[in-house]
């Protein structure tokens, strides 16, 4: 069993559906990883417990004011790093 932050997986997923729709921007791996990194530093960690990747607790994806914070952070860390891209 380990700990795992499960905002990792909330923040990507929710990326890749921002940058589905994201005009003219780098969308490389080198940026999708910043943008990430930006987000997930914003936001708080939600630590569950896995065994063989497994997901034991489902968390509050339901809260809408804890949806609308990812979103908000995730929009930003996309406009962030599209304005100045580390490469
Ligand atoms: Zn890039």
């Amino acid at each position: 069993m380990k700990v795992y932050n499960y905002m990792e997986d909330i923040v990507s997923d929710e990326l890749e559906k921002l940058l589905g729709s994201a005009g003219d921007i780098c969308k490389c791996q080198k940026c999708r990883l910043d943008m990430a990194a930006w987000a997930l530093n914003r936001l708080p960690p939600q630590y569950i417990v896995t065994e063989k990747g497994r997901v034991f607790t489902k968390l509050n994806e339901q809260n809408i004011q804890f949806q609308v914070d990812i979103l908000r952070e995730v929009t930003k860390a996309i406009l962030n790093i599209s304005r100045n891209p580390k490469h």
